[in-house]
């Protein structure tokens, strides 16, 4: 055959690409902050860096990685404090302009402002999480509250993600296990990609899905392991959260992590401002959305329990009526998203759902 009509055949037959981003160094371990050095001077970044920090955590770790780079790098720092998170990241950028690659230590709110400065300014971003409470640790999405609930942007996926597991072990332990629950709710996450998959012809990838229910598994296997202040804790919970967001970066979205459940903690979010964490809301939200799929949603809520992660709105300061809106508003977030709560809940239904499923 000739080459012509095989490049003719080619262009038929197979017209997909794709792009994925995944992170290069990944280093896990007891007092790997250390290590930072190294893995900058590994991916050769440049000789500036911007390092973005919170106000206590800088104290836990920002401070320990400044000196540690003090001495081969021009380093600047940014304080990502509390306040309108949209004019924190529009601060964050000026100043990662003026670095040659991004560093963000700390929690959620830290790392989502360093990743989304350094994707506007397209600079390379190093992922030092202080605790493992969401799977924003090592992906290309991230969260950002506005006064209209919280809206998703994309962000640069870390180069790198240095999770020092004395750091992350020292964290408040309902970080940790709100990371968790976040990671668990991958089993409903899965099950509405799948639904919308035969349901409307969603692409499907089994690379992605099978990797993000894996690690939900680990998680669900090992459920007696995670103990407050643990670095064995840690270490399971960390390696949990990127593996999550690998999954997110093989599919291009946040498909194998997030459905349901998570349009569910985005109503609430707007609902109930500030009442629980990103990672205990969706747990929550999986227990219901779990039960919808016909799966076995007193595993969720048992493996909840032995994690200390909330299983019912009470427990995170939501009473059972907003919780019922909730879950009728999540159709109204992110409408392109088809879940299992997209297939017309009736409110009579959510009610008796809410009464029968969230009991302690
Ligand atoms: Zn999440």
């Amino acid at each position: 055959m000739s080459a012509d009509r095989i490049n003719l055949l080619r262009t038929k037959v197979f017209d997909k690409s794709k792009w994925m981003q995944l992170p290069r160094d990944v280093v896990i371990g007891h007092d790997v902050i250390e290590q930072i050095p190294a893995v900058c001077e590994d991916l050769a970044l440049g000789d500036s860096v911007l390092i973005v920090s919170g106000g206590q955590t800088r104290d836990i770790a920002g401070t320990r990685v400044e000196a540690l780079l003090a001495g081969s790098y021009d380093v600047a720092t940014f304080a990502a404090n509390d306040g309108n998170p949209l004019e924190t990241i529009r601060k964050a950028e000026e100043a990662a302009a003026e670095a040659g690659f991004v560093i963000g230590v700390g929690g959620g709110r830290v790392i989502d402002t360093a990743k989304i400065a350094s994707y506007n300014t397209d600079r390379h971003f190093i992922s030092v999480p202080t605790a493992a409470s969401h799977d924003g640790i090592a992906s290309s999405r991230a969260s950002v509250p506005t006064a209209d609930g919280n809206v998703s942007l994309a962000a640069e996926p870390p180069i790198a993600v240095v999770a020092d597991t004395a750091v992350i072990a020292s964290a408040p332990h309902r970080l940790l296990a709100s990371g968790c629950a976040d990671i668990i709710a991958n089993y409903t996450a899965i099950l509405d990609w799948e639904l919308s998959h035969r349901l409307r012809g969603e692409p499907l990838s089994e690379y992605a899905l099978t990797l993000s229910r894996m690690t939900a598994e680990i998680l669900f296997k090992n459920a007696d392991l995670i103990k407050p202040h643990s670095e064995e804790s840690a270490w399971l919970v960390t390696k949990a959260l990127v593996s999550s967001g690998v999954a997110m970066s093989i599919a291009g979205s946040s498909r194998p992590g997030s459905g349901g459940e998570h349009k569910f903690s985005h109503a609430l979010e707007k609902l109930a401002p500030g009442r629980g964490l990103h990672g205990e809301k969706c747990g929550i939200g999986a227990i219901i959305t779990m039960y919808l799929h016909g799966g076995d949603w007193e595993g969720i809520r048992d493996s909840l329990k032995k994690i200390g992660a909330p299983t019912t709105p009470a427990a995170i300061g939501v009473d059972d009526e907003t919780a019922v809106a909730a879950l009728l508003a999540a159709r109204t977030i992110r409408p392109e998203r088809f879940t299992i709560l997209d297939m017309g809940l009736t409110e009579e239904s959510a009610r008796d759902l809410v009464k029968m499923l969230y009991r302690e």
